[in-house]
């Protein structure tokens, strides 16, 4: 039964013409789908809708090819065929009763068409956005027309899509951006100038889009209200004031942060709700529906929201994500079972990359039609045997509550007094707090499935796996970060690095074991950790330097949306930065680093040296019982198995994929997930 404190989010509420059937609202969301993916798309939109969200959109929607943005992969609504595969998707959504959005986007100096090849329109010929050396053609009025006619046209054709609410994306930095904004709209016609001059094209593609679809569809206005860090304080004035002028205009008001990466921050620098001081207001302004993020996954969070008036609907994307069932889990009274979002960002990683969505709580994510995988919906076990999983990390934990799920009996061994492994270690780290998620959904889980058995304080060895007399076992003893300079700049182990002296590992950091003394953090490894340790010892009051072979801080975590706030978080705690170096050797007081481009070496003191280089599966009780069972192969030997970083070291997502696969597979015919479908 649900809690009725939880009613409110299940009121319908009208968006002119249409009605969504509850305030769970799934905002436009990249997928790395798009228009390549179509039948991927449908079917993760699909789940959505299934789980329970009353109203599910599209990623961003390109209206014509003078707006291509791959390599990100955007949907589209050019022709036909586009009206064909996104009817796909808004199929999937009405089979759930929700209602399909499609946000209509035109990317402007953002846009480079590296694909469409066809040349980009803006207010004027800025330099385009995302770096690349091209500049789009200052929009004269003919432009203008034929934009609004592509607009218009796209429109349509997401009517005969079939979508239910339709977008005007006026915010992110795209092209109406830069028509609203003073800063980038220098004309002199009536489209610049004033604020109602600047506002003139937006107004315009609102009245058209009504008049084109507004009959049976709702006409949404993606908007930002201000928050963008260091934004001239007039600028965020005349947000507040230009959403004044078009209050009533369109039907939804969808309110967010024009700086994409702060608005869908990481939890280590933005916390659950970090909009709300910012848009407020905006509904004491408007009679309108409003919706807006903020990763909720909390019910009580979100009552709140609705019942003191700043938002109508719970927008989200993320905790979408990592469950697509969070509308249903709250109805069905089931919200402890919501699997919470953690605010990595590794979902999205696959828009930076190309490639389709993963999310790191969520293994199913992008899955739902190239295997086929559900969510919440697994077969139930092929036979009556029992599964040893040795090592209670993500992956031990994933593949012990999938298994368990299926209805096997389990045994999950781990060998310290406490379950989560890497995770458990690194939530401890400064600001990823919220990460522990990840073990105690998994841990809440196995704890209501009496035939999955935990074991804490037991260190397995290849006797005593084998001893248990289990079916199957699977190893998932983790990973430990190397000593001894291996890495991505010296694929060997460094000689040059004094045996004798102080020479650390993240592994040690998070132990507990912080240096005393001048610090030098090799980060070889460019994504989250060489910045958090680095942060960890500053904060303990160390001076750092941290010496990285790449041109920036955290170089992957351009993927992940925070490489920015990352270096800015050295800077401001005064971590000194030297990039574009390696390191050559540590003889326990000086360490020698040389530049990567002319080989000029440097010294810099250090009390420690501590490398965050690579990772060494921790192998040996895999590779002990693989050579017992192939020396013995004793009558009914277990199957044996590796899964997560003990096979392959590599960031969470893929530990947890690994197990959840593992689970998923054991006793199904798995021949045709070897070759998932890419459509
Ligand atoms: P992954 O990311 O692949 O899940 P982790 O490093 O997070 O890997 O977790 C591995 C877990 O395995 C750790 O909690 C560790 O204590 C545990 N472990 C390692 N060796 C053994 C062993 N021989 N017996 C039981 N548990 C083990
Ligand atoms: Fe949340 Fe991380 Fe999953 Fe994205 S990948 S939805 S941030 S848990």
């Amino acid at each position: 039964m649900r809690n009725s404190q939880h009613d409110v989010l299940f009121e319908p509420v009208d968006i002119g013409p249409v009605r969504a059937k509850n305030r769970f609202y799934q905002v436009p969301h990249c997928t790395g789908l798009g228009w390549l993916r179509p039948k991927m798309a449908a079917a993760l939109r699909g789940m959505k809708a299934e789980g329970g969200w009353g109203v599910v959109c599209t990623e961003w929607c390109s209206i014509h090819p003078a707006s291509d943005d791959l390599p990100h992969p955007n949907a589209a609504l050019w022709h036909d065929d586009h009206i064909k595969d996104q009817a796909l998707m808004t199929q999937a959504v009405h089979d759930h009763g929700a209602l399909a959005g499609v946000e209509l986007w035109f990317g402007g100096a953002r846009s480079a068409n590296h694909y469409t090849r066809e040349t980009a329109v803006d207010v004027a010929s800025i330099p385009n956005l995302a770096g690349h050396p091209y500049q789009p053609r200052s929009m004269d009025k003919s432009d203008i027309r034929e934009f609004r006619r592509w607009h218009r046209e796209a429109a349509l054709r997401a009517k005969e899509a079939d979508f239910d609410i339709v977008y005007v994306y006026a915010t992110h930095g795209y092209l109406l951006s830069h028509f609203l904004s003073a800063e980038t709209n220098t004309r002199t016609d009536e489209y610049g100038g004033s604020l109602e001059n600047r506002t003139r094209l937006l107004r315009e593609l609102i009245e058209d889009t009504k008049e084109a679809v507004g009959d049976r569809c709702a006409v949404a206005v993606r908007y930002s209200v201000g928050g963008d860090d260091g934004e001239a304080p007039e600028l965020t004035a005349e947000r507040r004031d230009r959403l004044e002028m078009l209050a009533e205009l369109p039907d939804l008001w969808d309110i967010n942060i024009n700086n994409y990466y702060q608005e869908m921050g990481v939890s280590r620098f933005f916390k659950e709700g970090s909009l709300e001081e910012y848009m407020s207001f905006v509904k004491s302004v408007t009679t309108k529906p409003v919706v807006t993020v903020g990763r909720f996954t909390s019910p009580e969070t979100m009552t709140s929201q609705v019942r003191r008036g700043i938002v109508d609907f719970i927008g989200a994307a993320r905790p979408s994500i990592a469950d697509p069932f969070l509308p249903n889990k709250i109805l069905e009274g089931h919200a402890d079972d919501i699997r919470e979002c953690i605010g990595c960002n590794i979902c999205y990683t696959g828009d930076g990359l190309g490639t389709p969505i993963r999310c790191t709580q969520n293994p199913t994510m992008g899955e739902e039609y190239r295997r086929n995988w559900h969510p919440e919906v697994v077969a139930t076990r092929g036979s009556d045997a029992e599964v040893l999983v040795v090592g209670a990390g993500p992956s031990g934990m994933e593949a012990a509550r999938m298994l368990g799920q299926r209805g096997y009996r389990v045994m999950l061994a781990e060998a310290t007094r406490e379950l989560g492994g890497r995770v458990a270690r690194e939530a401890a780290l400064p600001g990823l707090g919220e990460w522990i998620r990840v073990r105690d959904y998994r841990q809440q889980q196995i704890q209501k499935m009496t035939q999955v058995q935990v074991f804490l304080e037991s260190e397995l060895t290849a006797d005593d796996a084998l001893a248990t007399g289990a079916d199957h076992v699977v190893i998932a003893t983790g990973a430990h970060w190397r000593a001894d300079g291996f890495g991505r700049s010296h694929p060997y182990p460094l000689e040059t690095l004094n045996p004798a002296s102080n020479i650390l590992t993240p592994d040690d950091i998070m132990a507990g074991q912080l240096p005393s003394g001048p610090v030098v953090v090799y980060d070889d490894d460019s994504f989250y950790m060489g910045g958090l340790v680095a942060e960890k010892i500053r904060l303990a009051g160390q001076a750092v330097t941290l010496v990285t072979p790449e041109d920036v801080v955290s170089d992957w975590c351009d993927y992940t949306s925070e490489r920015f706030y990352v270096q800015k978080r050295m800077l401001e705690l005064g971590v000194t930065l030297q990039t574009g170096h390696q390191l050559v050797s540590y003889d326990g007081q000086e360490v020698r680093i040389a530049s990567g481009y002319t080989d000029q070496e440097q010294t810099l003191s250090a009390n420690a040296l501590l490398l965050v280089t690579a990772r060494q599966p921790n192998d040996a009780l895999y590779q002990t019982l693989k050579e017992r069972l192939q020396q013995d192969s004793p009558a009914g030997a277990p199957t044996l198995h590796r899964i997560g970083d003990c096979d392959a070291p590599a960031i969470i997502a893929a530990a947890v994929y690994a197990g959840h696969r593992f689970a998923r597979e054991l006793g199904t015919d798995t021949e045709n997930s070897q070759q998932p479908r890419y459509e």
